[in-house]
């Protein structure tokens, strides 16, 4: 006898293609009527998750809160999920899934007296590797998710133990019949449940009730149940009980069967989701390193402020609400899209603001009349060493000044100074510096008038003046060779730069820049633009996307931004018809590794903008950072959420790759190809025809940045990636202490 345990439940997406407040609206409604349905039939249970749907009920409807509690108290209204949301299981870092367990268990604990051991992301586009670690750190020992569907991934069964890297382990279940149902007949719905069980197991789940925007079990549905429970297939092999997820896990471990097991992640589903609407990618990660560097000062300087810390889980509770699988998905409505963007940087000046208030609280009195001091902190737990920058407040005149910076003993520090972020007046500090763990360092700086006061040591020499960009011209013509190009007679002797002819060498970098393509060593990079009539999800692409490519960047004005001791800098502007790219180059002294800052203003719709890295050999092997640590993944082609950076191996050697703001990838024998941005229209889904709103929002069009750093000699160890990503997430605060 298969016994199946009917999950009565009402997924409710709190932005979609509705408002925030209409989410809120739909919970009270949805709350009501499973309050309703459970005094009207003693025998029906109702499932729930998330901390941010009760806390709506808690704040809004006290009434209705107490029948909730009443519920839970009696067991018929079961709490799962443990988190705030059910968020995008995919771009989230380790830390968010810690504090969306920490947060949401807390407050069932304050609100119910109880915790869950139930996660719960039932319409998540995909799932990290490192999730069953960090639901096992929070006490969860099982997981209910319904994608990748049966279609998208094959599994063993729909039971199974599911196994990060690390060996952690829980009981998973695949919903292999949707989440939502809202037929009264549910005949259909038990059959499927009970297809794909492990051998020798005798307990299934079928979820049913109406949902998205919330609804429930209808009374029908309860009905249909209540008269068919005990036979629903005919033949008498199967009955159907009103249950719930918990008491189907226990059901389970009873009967002690060995479930198969699944290791790594769960992919894939909707790829298009890793990376479209990069404002709100961009801003949720700007706000978990915002918090997760607020925090860590927190625990060096402020461990017992109680003020501080209520703060800093305001601020995290919001970052937690605004990871919800549709918003971080990228497939919200265009406003709710710009309001949840707005509270991950609010979330994120939150955190800034606290990290301000903690470090000047600490060491505000550490200036000392007549000295210029910068203060350099590092409130991680490892040491930060590298190079930083810093705009002290310098009043008119700095063009007229050297400066230089001399350590706590009056040694003087490697001191290079730039461009600074304005246009006007001052200057920017480069500077070599090791801080240990959570601790401060402060320098003086000298200010001197300048010696030879007629040479700037931020040169800007055009090598190309012939090549000047073109307004909205269509692709550049393929078969012109670039302008000659002759090295300038540098007035620099002490720049990294060597130059020969259009090739730029700073110790083992080599970098040349050619119309169609970067070469850096044997490595050539390549800015393609790439044809994507897919919807939002790309719902039509499969696990990967179609490859039609439109054509590359062209590169002209390339020049010599900055030729310092310490750092140099090559710029170059592309074009492809009518979005611009302006490309630096930097290299920094007694480093291998070659930083790129792209500034790009993206004008193409229903296009996708990729960075490829063509290897000199066929890659061999792959590593990619993704959420919770590293992963080793295929050269298969398929489109994968990116989580910092990857580590490639060819030939004898391989390739490096930090890019803290790239959200997605994919990578085979001949290329790794960076998804950068795609441009659907906003919230489109198959099969809408986009031809009939030809004003309709398009995403992610406008200015955006990119930081990557490539080592293009040297294949780094996992930790040395991470460490390189965290320092550049969360580079020591520094300020001018005067
Ligand atoms: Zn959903």
């Amino acid at each position: 006898m298969i016994t199946v345990h009917m999950i009565g439940n009402a997924h409710l997406d709190p932005i979609w293609l509705w408002r925030k407040e209409d989410g809120v609206d739909a919970v009270l409604a949805t709350t009501r009527s499973a309050c309703d349905r459970l005094d009207e039939y003693p025998e029906f249970i109702f499932t729930c998750s998330t901390s941010w749907y009760h806390r709506q009920v808690e704040m809004l409807a006290p009434a209705l809160w107490d029948r909730v509690r009443r519920f839970v108290a009696q067991g018929r209204w079961q709490l799962v999920g443990g988190m705030v949301v059910q968020p995008d299981c995919n771009l989230p870092s380790a830390e968010s899934f810690d504090k969306q367990l920490e947060l949401g268990q807390r407050y069932f604990e304050r609100a119910f007296g109880r915790r869950t051991s139930v996660g719960y992301n039932v319409d998540s586009f995909g799932h990290t590797a490192w999730l069953p670690q960090r639901l096992r750190r929070a006490g969860i020992d099982a997981y209910c998710f319904m994608r990748p569907g049966p279609h998208e991934m094959d599994l063993p069964a729909d039971f199974f133990r599911w196994q990060s890297p690390d060996g952690s382990e829980v009981t998973a279940f695949r919903i292999g019949s949707p989440y939502c149902y809202a037929a009264t007949d549910l005949r259909a719905h038990i059959e499927r449940a009970v297809q794909f069980l492990p051998p020798g197991v005798e307990h299934a789940m079928c979820f049913y009730g109406v949902g998205d925007h919330g609804g429930g079990p209808t009374k029908e549905q309860i009905e249909w149940l209540l008269a068919n429970g005990g036979d629903p297939l005919g033949g008498g092999s199967v009955r159907a009980i009103f249950s719930h997820p918990r008491a189907a896990f226990d059901a389970l471990a009873k009967q002690n069967v060995t479930l198969p097991l699944v290791a790594g992640e769960l992919q894939h589903h909707a790829v298009g989701c890793y990376s479209v609407e990069r404002r709100i990618k961009l801003s949720m990660r700007f706000a978990e390193g915002r918090l997760m560097q607020a925090q860590q000062a927190a625990d060096w300087l402020a461990p017992n402020d109680d003020g501080l810390q209520a703060d800093l889980d305001d601020a995290w509770e919001s970052l937690c609400f605004n990871q919800f699988h549709d918003i971080l998905g990228g497939t919200c409505l265009w406003n709710a899209s710009t309001l949840a963007t707005g509270e991950l940087i609010a979330a994120g000046a939150k955190a800034n603001d606290a990290l301000t208030a903690v470090t000047r609280r600490a060491m505000g009195d550490l200036s000392k009349p007549g000295e210029h001091r910068i203060v350099a902190a590092n409130p991680a737990d490892r040491e930060f060493t590298g190079f930083l920058t810093h705009e002290p407040w310098v009043r008119h005149g700095a063009e007229a000044l050297d400066f230089q910076l001399f350590d706590e003993q009056g040694q003087p520090v490697p001191t290079q100074t730039q461009d600074p972020s304005y246009m006007v007046c001052s200057t920017q500090l480069l500077f070599p510096l090791t801080i240990p763990a959570r601790s401060r360092r402060v320098l003086e700086l000298r200010m001197t008038p300048k010696r030879d006061a007629g040479v700037s040591p931020a040169l800007d020499v055009p090598l190309d003046q012939s090549t000047e960009v073109k307004e909205s011209t269509s692709q550049p013509d393929a078969g012109k060779m670039p302008a000659s190009r002759e090295a300038p007679a540098l007035d620099a002797p002490q720049g990294l730069l060597r130059i020969d002819g259009d090739t730029f060498a700073a110790g083992d970098v080599r970098l040349i820049v050619g119309e169609r393509d970067l070469r850096i060593n044997d490595w050539r990079l390549r800015l393609d633009v790439v044809d994507d009539p897919t919807d939002t999800w790309s719902h039509s692409a499969g696990n990967r996307f179609a490859d039609e490519t439109l054509g590359a960047f062209a590169w002209s004005q390339t020049a010599v931004a900055n030729n310092g001791p310490l750092r140099a800098d090559v710029r170059s502007l592309g074009q492809f018809d009518r979005s611009l790219a302006w490309c630096r180059a930097m290299v920094h002294k007694d480093s291998d590794a070659l930083s790129i800052l792209l500034r790009v203003t993206w004008a193409q719709a229903r296009q996708r903008l990729c960075l490829r890295l063509i290897p000199p050999s066929p890659i061999r092997e792959r590593t990619d950072l993704v959420s919770g640590g590293p992963l080793s993944r295929n050269l298969n082609g398929c489109e994968y959420p990116l989580g910092g950076g990857m580590i490639v191996r060819c030939g004898a050697g391989g390739l490096t790759l930090a890019a803290p703001d790239v959200f997605s990838a994919n990578a085979t024998p001949e290329a790794v190809t960076l998804t950068l941005l795609r441009s659907p229209l906003v919230a489109h889904h198959d099969p809408f025809d986009p031809a009939r709103r030809p004003d309709h929002p398009v995403t992610d069009q406008g200015s955006h940045e990119f930081h990557l750093t490539l080592w293009p000699t040297a294949t780094l160890t996992p930790p040395q990636l991470i460490r390189h990503v965290d320092q550049h997430l969360m580079p020591p605060v520094v300020w001018d202490a005067t």
